[in-house]
C-alpha cells in the first residue's frame, strides 16, 4: 500500500502577470503551501478589506518563483525528488505514473519535460513496467477560456475528463478514509473509472497497481487566485488515494 505522493510547484511570474502588476499570493515553507486572498470584504465596514490565508501541506512544496532566491527549486531538484524515484520504481518492475495538473500556462509541460530523454526507452528485459507521464489539459473552467464553436466542444470534452478524474480521486479518497478507521463499517464506494477514456486508461495508476505522483502546478499571481485555490484543493484531495503497487514479474524470462 502506498499513498499517491503529491507535490505543488509555483512558477515565476510571466510577462502578462508582470504587465498587470500582479502581486504574489503564494508562499511556501517546508512542505507547506499558503495562498492568500488579497481582497475579501470583512463584512463589517463596507470599504475595508481583510486578507485570508489558507495553508495546505503536501509531500513537497516547490518554490520555483525566483531563481535568485535561496529557496529556489530547480528542474534538477524536482527530478531528483520525484523523477528518479519513478524510474527506480519502473526498473524494479513497478508501474509508475506522474500526473501534472494545473491551469494552462502554470508549468505542467515545463515540469514534465525535466526528465532526461536518455532514461522515459531502455528498460531491463527481466521486468515489464509501464511509466505514464500524463500532462493533463488545463484545469480552468471552459467558460473562462473564451473558446467558442469546435474549440468550446473540445474544451467541454477535456473538462469532462478532468471532472471525472476529480470524481475518481474523490471516490478513492473516501474509500481510503473509511479503510483507515477500523471502527467504521466499510462503505461500498463506486469509482467511476468508465466515465471517461482518461480515467479508464489510467485505472491502474489511480488506486491500482502503480506508484503514482501528482504534481500540481500553479501561478504565483493574484489574478489567478480562483484557479490556483481550486488546484491546491484538488491536489489536497489526491493525497488520500492509496495504491497497491506490486512488482510485475515476467515468468517467461
Ligand atoms: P502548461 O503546460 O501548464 O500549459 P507550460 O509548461 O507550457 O504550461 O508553461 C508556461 C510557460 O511558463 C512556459 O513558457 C514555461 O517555460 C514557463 N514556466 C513554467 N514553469 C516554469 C518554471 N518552473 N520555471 C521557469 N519557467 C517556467
Amino acid at each position: 500500500m502506498a499513498s499517491v505522493r503529491v507535490a505543488v510547484r509555483v512558477r515565476p511570474m510571466n510577462r502578462r502577470e508582470k504587465d498587470l502588476a500582479a502581486r504574489c499570493i503564494i508562499q511556501m515553507e517546508g512542505t507547506k503551501t499558503s495562498i492568500t486572498n488579497l481582497k475579501i470584504p470583512d463584512g463589517v465596514a463596507g470599504d475595508s478589506m481583510r486578507e485570508r490565508t489558507r495553508t495546505f501541506t503536501y509531500d513537497f512544496s516547490y518554490d520555483s518563483m525566483d531563481s535568485k532566491s535561496s529557496l529556489f527549486v530547480s528542474q534538477e531538484k524536482v527530478f531528483r525528488d520525484l523523477g528518479s524515484d519513478v524510474l527506480k520504481a519502473a526498473f524494479e518492475g513497478y508501474n509508475a505514473c506522474v500526473f501534472a495538473y494545473g491551469q494552462t500556462g502554470s508549468g505542467k509541460s515545463y515540469t514534465m519535460m525535466g526528465l532526461p530523454a536518455k532514461f522515459d526507452a531502455e528498460m531491463p528485459s527481466e521486468t515489464v513496467s509501464k511509466i505514464h507521464l500524463v500532462d493533463l489539459a488545463g484545469s480552468e473552467r471552459a467558460e473562462a477560456t473564451g473558446a467558442t464553436g469546435v474549440r468550446l466542444k473540445e474544451g467541454g470534452n477535456i473538462n469532462k475528463s478532468l471532472v471525472t478524474l476529480g470524481n475518481v480521486i474523490s471516490a478513492l479518497a473516501d474509500m481510503a478514509q473509511d479503510g483507515g478507521n477500523p471502527g467504521l463499517k466499510k462503505k461500498a464506494v463506486f469509482v467511476p473509472y468508465r466515465d471517461s477514456v482518461l480515467t479508464w486508461l489510467l485505472k491502474d495508476s489511480l488506486g491500482g497497481n502503480s506508484k503514482t505522483i501528482m504534481i500540481a502546478t500553479v501561478s504565483p499571481a493574484d489574478v489567478n487566485y480562483g484557479e490556483t485555490l481550486s488546484t491546491l484543493r484538488y491536489a489536497n484531495r489526491a493525497k488520500n488515494i492509496i495504491n497497491k503497487p506490486t512488482i510485475n514479474e515476467d515468468c517467461n524470462v
